[in-house]
Order: C-alpha cells, then structure tokens, then sequence
C-alpha cells in the first residue's frame, strides 16, 4: 500500500443527504457548499438546479411539476477533506435510484423538519440505509421556528427509524425564543444569529454550564438549559463513535440551515467522524481502498442530460486505486478493455474533466448504453462487486401499445430502459403482457415520454390489480415447483430473468407466504 494513495483515501468522505421534501436539503446543501469554498453565494443550488433540468425534455416535465428527481454528485473541500455529497432526492415521485444511490455512500446526513418529525420519505430511505449499517448524523432543521419538543423528535427518530440519538449540541428555546445551541461536548455556547456566506459561526467558551456567567446571555433560559441537560444526562446514552459507525446510534445537531446556523458545527463533528471510504465486497473477496489496483462499479445510468448528445453518463464509484484520465480499464460483463478518456467529475460549480480520482470519488462516464448499472471495472483482476440492489416496485402499470404493429420496437425500449434502471419490467408467465413496476410513480410518465422520443412507439397505461412484488427464490426446488403451479397466475419473470410474485393485494402476499413458508419473498433482489 503506498503511502500517498493511503492520505488520498484518508481524507475522501461520500455521504448522500436523506430528508423528506421540505425539510431544508437544499437549502443545508447550499450552506455546505459556501463552507466548502464551491459556491460563493446563496441561491446558486437552486439554480443551478433549474439550469439542469432545462437540458433535458423529460427533466422539464419534472420541473413543471416543480419538483426535481435528479439526483447528482457534489465535490468539494473542506479542512483537508475531499467531500463527495451525494445528492438523493426527496420527492414522492423519486425513482429506484434515489435508493441506488445510497449505496454509493459511506455515511449519511439525516435532515428533519422539528415541526414535522420523522415523514414518510425519510423512512423508506433509513430503510437502504439499515440495509448496509450506513452511519448517520443527524441535523433538527428550522429551530428559529416553533417545533415539536426537541426530545420528542428524538424519540420519534428513536421509535421509528430504531437508532439510537446521542444530542451534540443542545437548542435553547425555539421559534422566536430561539437564543441558540449550547454544544455538550465543548461546553461552548453558540447564541443565534443568522451566519452570513461562508462565515466561519464563533461560539462561546465556558468551564461548564454551571458557569454563572450563562445568566448574563441566556436570562432566564439558563436554568431551563441546565435542567433539560440534567435530563439527557439521566435518561440518554453516552455517545459511542463505534456504535455511529456500526448504525446503531446517531450523533444530533440542532440549528437552522437558512440562518446558516448551527450547520458549521455539524459539518466539523462531520468530517471528524464521518468514515473513510471503506471496503466493498465483490463475489470473491472484499476489496479495500488502499488496494493499489484501480476498481470501480457503476451504481446510476443517467441518459438525456444533454440532449444534443444522445449519450448516457454511468456514475461509478470508484472502490480502490487511482483513477487517471485516459485510462484502460476491462469491462468485465461485456469482456472488453475500455479506454476512459472523458470521464467528468462533478464538482460543485460546474462539470470538469477529471484527471485523478480515488476511491471514495464518483466520475461519470459517457456511453452509448453499453454500460449497465451494476457493471464493475478493473485495471486488472476481474471482480464483481455486490451490494447494488433492485428495489421491489410499489406502484404497477401494464402497457398498451397503440399501434400494435410497433410490439418489436416496444420490447427493445421496454428492454433497454429497464436495463439502464429506469423502471423495471415484468413478463408474466401465463401471456404477454408487458408489465411495468417502479417505486415512484412519475417513472412512468417519463417512460411513456421516452418510448415516444427515442424509440417512436406510442404506448399507454392500464392500470393492474397488482399492489407488490416479491422475488422468489427456494432452496427445495420441488416446494418451488409445486409454488410456481399454485401462483402461476401471479407470477412473471424480471428483465433478467428472476421469478417474480406479483401480488393482487397484501392479505394474498401474506397467505402466500404462510402456505409456503420454505420459499423466500425477497423485496430486494442483487443486480447480476
Ligand atoms: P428541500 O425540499 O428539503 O430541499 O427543502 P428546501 O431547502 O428547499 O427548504 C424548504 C423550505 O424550507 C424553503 O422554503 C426554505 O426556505 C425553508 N427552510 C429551510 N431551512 C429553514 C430553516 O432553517 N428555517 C426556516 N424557517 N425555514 C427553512
């Protein structure tokens, strides 16, 4: 291992915000940036998010809907680190690869609204993340207005999304009696007030929270502050840097991302405890990071970012070794050498070409759709790295073709859109429909879109009496069989081929399993 690869690997962190629309993603993502040096004023994400939307056709459709389900890739520095922020969008309407993208991750930022909790989106997404044991920190957004008691949102996380909270730091008041944060591992006081651009937020250094001198900032605040620390100390646990790592408990700030507050303090604890990109497992062995060898695996296809180029960019996370421009690498599924000549990096301001990257670093790649997600590539030994998933869709649509003499040309969009990861889609076993399933419902609208622009068919949707899907599997293969036979109705192959229950509705999901108790139902399924 040599020594400079390992300070590069060192001083990588790439993490994926999870939120619920609302909750202050943006506008925590804008204030992380400025930090960073990467932007110098607000406003320039949420521009910068429009500007990209209008590249593309069905990306305008989302922006007419006012919401944005692209999710992209964030590089910059801070204190010595090189920061990859994975953005992972939030919106009802997202896709599969919101999920994806969370396995690209080495740690995650949870944001929650202290008016709202723990909501809907934040679940689903916690729910990738336990897969993996991802660590998470937490941010209690919007304290400059009136929320839910602070412990009350801990215990909602506590409850619901069964993680451990450990509080850093401490609000003192809210809404307009919002005086600030006292941070319990400093014992430093950090009054409230909107920090402006990249400004670095001075806090208050006292012995304890004993001191009287609390008084003179905090009035009468003091003592309700000391008896809410008095609380903790009693009933929570004591923070736990590897039960953070392990996913079992997560580390809490309080502030305000608008006001700029509180966020800096999250971001140094961040960067401190946040891990290193770590090794990822292949159906061989596990690789690691210093490894010298280059490898990385590509976890999202995006096409049509530039329409007037008609390619796709693959984003790969690189997983060891050094990456640099011009590179050969072996492709290993289709068994071809590849040259990496214009791989871009996505820094904050703008798209760059990429010279050197590491791992932990995500580089995109132009091609013609010979990349698939999942695809792994190597500089030298061929492995297959693991861990990037299908998520069972929750939403079902059979396609109607209009005109039925374009059924070839249906197939092939349907085929390669399901390929790149799209929307997946499902042939039952007893006709030949076409049956569609992804976990957003907008996939379908910018499916329909999509055969119309780039394969010319004119599909439309029926909707189906179908609720849920579950991949089979058995290690009895008679049971399977005897399975198959009952449920042949309901039962349909993936666009690679695995068995699929699609359920009518959940009461028959249930009887299902319990009848047959030897097949697994899996609401996961490994990208082959
Ligand atoms: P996203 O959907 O999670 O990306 O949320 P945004 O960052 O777009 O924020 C949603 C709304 O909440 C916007 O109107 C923001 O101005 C507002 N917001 C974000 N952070 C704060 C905060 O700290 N305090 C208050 N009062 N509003 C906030």
């Amino acid at each position: 291992m040599s020594k400079a690869l390992a300070r590069e690997v060192d001083k990588r962190r790439t993490f994926g915000i999870i939120s619920h629309p609302d909750a202050g993603k943006t506008t925590l993502t804008e204030k992380l940036l400025l930090y960073g040096g990467a932007i110098q004023m607000a406003g320039s994400v949420k521009s910068r998010k429009a500007a990209r939307h209008a590249t593309s056709d069905w990306m305008a459709m989302e922006q007419e809907r006012g919401i944005s389900v692209t999710s992209s890739v964030m590089k910059f520095e801070y204190k010595g680190h090189e920061i990859n922020l994975l953005d992972t969008p939030g919106h009802q309407d997202f896709s599969e690869d919101t999920y994806r993208v969370l396995t690209a991750v080495d740690s995650g930022l949870l944001v929650i609204d202290s008016a709202k909790g723990v909501e809907a989106q934040t679940l689903k997404l916690m729910d990738v993340c336990r897969l993996r044991n991802t660590p998470i920190v937490t941010f209690i957004n919007k304290l400059d207005r009136e929320g839910l008691d602070p412990l009350d949102v801990m215990a909602d996380i506590e409850e619901h999304l069964k993680i451990e909270c450990v509080p850093l730091t401490w609000p003192i008041g809210m809404g307009q009696e919002f005086k600030g944060t006292w941070n319990i591992y400093k014992n430093e006081l950090h009054l409230f007030s909107a920090v402006h651009e990249g400004k670095t937020q001075e806090g208050l250094v006292f012995n304890d929270v004993n001191d009287p001198r609390l008084e003179e900032y905090l009035g009468e605040f003091a003592v309700q502050l000391r008896d809410e620390l008095e609380l903790l100390e009693g009933a929570g646990n004591p923070f736990d840097k590897e039960r953070y790592l392990n996913g079992e408990q997560t580390p809490v700030f309080f502030g305000s991302a608008i006001n700029n507050f509180g966020v800096q303090e999250m971001l140094d604890a961040f960067v401190e405890l946040a891990p290193a990109p770590k090794s990822r497992p292949t159906t061989t062995r596990d690789v690691s990071p210093y490894e010298t060898d280059f490898s990385g695996v590509v976890f999202k296809i995006q096409a049509n970012m530039d329409k007037n180029h008609r390619d796709r960019i693959a984003f790969m996370r690189i997983c060891s070794g050094k990456f640099t421009r011009g590179m050969k690498v072996k492709h290993h599924r289709v068994g071809k050498d590849f040259t990496i000549a214009n791989a871009t990096i996505f820094m904050a301001q703008d798209r760059t070409g990429v010279d050197e990257a590491y791992a932990g670093d995500i580089i995109g790649i132009h091609n013609h759709g010979t990349i698939k997600i999942g695809d792994t590539f190597t500089t030298k030994e061929e492995l297959k790295f693991v861990g990037i998933p299908s998520f069972s869709p929750e939403h079902f649509r059979r396609v109607q073709l209009k005109d039925p003499m374009k059924r070839k040309q249906l197939q092939k969009g349907l085929e390669q859109l399901a390929e790149e990861g799209a929307v997946q889609l499902f042939r039952p076993i007893s006709n030949s429909d076409y049956i569609l399933g992804a976990v957003g419902i907008l996939q379908f609208d910018v499916i329909v879109h999509r055969l119309k622009e780039e394969y010319s068919v004119n599909a439309l949707y029926e909707p189906c009496m179908i609720t849920t899907a579950r991949w089979i599997s058995s290690e009895d293969e008679k049971v399977l069989a005897d399975f198959k036979d009952y449920y042949r109705s309901d039962l349909a192959v993936d666009a690679e081929g695995c068995l699929a229950y699609l359920a009518p509705n959940p009461w028959k999901l249930e009887s299902a399993q319990e009848r047959y108790p030897k097949v697994v139902f899996s609401t996961t399924r490994e990208i082959r």
